[in-house]
């Protein structure tokens, strides 16, 4: 919860930069620019001022600073920016004259954001794009996170939420009205029924994505699996075109997982290297033959690995989502319609990579998600079932009115209107510092 109190934090990353940029926000936030760098500039414009240790008047550095008065800042609140020089003895002796100040602390990870939720600035959903645009490392990822960031899912579910309120006016009235027993209520029931039936329609439609929008934010998981000696880390280190795994004739050697992430085509493809699948006693091996059967389950294509030099073992045999690739193709004569590849002179490596772009397109691809994360789909599963109760028949009203109440908090919770205090702690631990 704000407590009231003035935050600061880096905002840019850590380590040696140009410039290093301070974020400030808070009541105390005119106090503190005015501590360090004498007098407080006209406000949203930057403006050059020697920053200076607020006791010994020693100078700091030299800074262009913005002051922006609020509400209207990201975090509703008075709000500062100082930007640095980026050097790590500037920032340490910056922060250090800012935390000197009484009612001032650094800012905890996702603070910045939670006080712009909390007051109203932003929905959770746009600040989790915000997040996810931050953390974006492909083209998809980037577009899906300014889509989420510009309000598309917000704005969806504040117009749901908004009917539904209007629903449950309708129904607390009817209530209220119950007992004068000369209202004949059935046309406004069926009238409520088939916009409570619209609405769950919609939301079960947006519910119907194949995790797509979640799956785009994790990455498209390729796990590679294999005989020990397959050629499973000599095919990583060949797909991803750098030394990722460690190359070994000894069998059993690759111990655990190693997960290289590439761009295929703007999708974020995870490649996974996994220990080779045998009994063993080892239990080092026994432990990296536990985590690969893990990743296998939640993998979303399986390369199940062949030597060309080892006869076929049908126990090694897929399920599906997996597709039989032959290595080691230089070795011998490939087998037909199998997708075969040299890792040694690069035979295959560029179809190889193909087939899995197209495969990661048909699975990530299809459309714009709304739904990115597990969270909204758990808000809008549970909202889609409030309304399907409401749908299925009539009940009474009592129930029916408190079916469209937790419909209602459901979609509160996931644009987090609703302040269910332990999930925001969750969720904005995982932010950076200084977002
Ligand atoms: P892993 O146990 O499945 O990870 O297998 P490795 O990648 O460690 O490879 C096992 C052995 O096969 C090593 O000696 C590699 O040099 C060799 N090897 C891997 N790929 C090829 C290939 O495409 N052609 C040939 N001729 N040898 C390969």
């Amino acid at each position: 919860m704000n407590d009231g109190t003035t935050i600061f934090a880096p905002a840019s990353g850590f380590g040696r930069a140009a410039v290093a940029v301070i974020r400030i926000s808070g009541p105390a936030t005119a106090d503190l620019v005015t501590s360090v760098a004498k007098r407080l500039p006209p406000p949203r414009r930057l403006s050059l001022r020697i920053l200076r240790e607020p006791t010994t008047g020693e100078p700091l550095d030299s800074a262009l600073v913005a002051w922006m008065p609020g509400p209207a800042t990201f975090t509703g609140e008075d709000m500062a920016e100082l930007h640095l020089h980026g050097g790590l003895a500037v920032r340490s002796a910056v922060m250090a004259a800012l935390a000197a100040h009484p009612g001032c602390h650094i800012a905890e990870p996702g603070a910045f954001s939670r006080r712009a939720v909390e007051n109203g600035r932003m929905d959770l959903t746009a600040v989790e794009g915000a997040a996810d645009l931050i953390d974006a490392e492909t083209e998809a990822q980037r577009r899906q996170a300014l889509r989420q960031l510009d309000g598309v899912l917000g704005r969806k579910v504040a117009d749901w939420r908004d009917r539904l309120i209007d629903l449950l006016a309708g129904a607390e009235a009817a209530l209220d009205f119950a007992d004068e027993g000369d209202v004949d209520d059935s046309a406004l029931d069926a009238a409520l029924h088939a916009k409570a039936r619209a609405i769950r329609d919609d939301i079960d439609h947006a519910l119907a994505d194949s995790r797509r929008g979640e799956r785009l934010r994790e990455g498209y998981v390729v796990v590679l699996s294999g005989p020990p000696n397959a050629g499973k880390s000599t095919l990583l280190n060949a797909l991803s075109q750098r030394d990722a795994a460690i190359v070994s004739a000894i069998p059993g050697t690759t111990r655990d997982l190693i997960e290289i992430r590439c761009d295929l085509g703007g999708l974020p493809v995870i490649i996974v290297d996994t220990a080779g699948l045998r009994d063993t006693t080892d239990p080092v091996e026994a432990e990296g033959i536990r985590r690969t059967r893990n990743r296998m389950d939640q993998a979303d294509l399986i390369l199940a690995l062949q030597p060309n030099d080892e006869p076929h073992d049908p126990a090694n045999d897929p399920p599906d989502r997996t597709i039989r690739v032959q290595t080691k193709s230089d070795l011998g004569v490939a087998v037909n319609g199998v997708l075969a590849v040299s890792a040694l002179t690069g035979a295959g490596i560029d179809d190889l990579l193909r087939f899995i772009e197209a495969r990661a397109e048909q699975a990530l691809g299809g459309g714009d998600a709304l739904i990115t994360r597990e969270r909204h789909r758990d808000g809008l599963t549970r909202c889609s079932h409030h309304l399907s109760r409401i749908v299925s028949g009539p009940a009474l009203p009592e129930l029916l009115a408190e079916d469209l109440r937790l419909a209602v908090r459901a979609l509160g919770e996931v644009a987090g209107r609703v302040g269910v205090e332990d999930m925001l702690d969750r969720l904005f631990s995982g932010f950076c510092i200084g977002k």
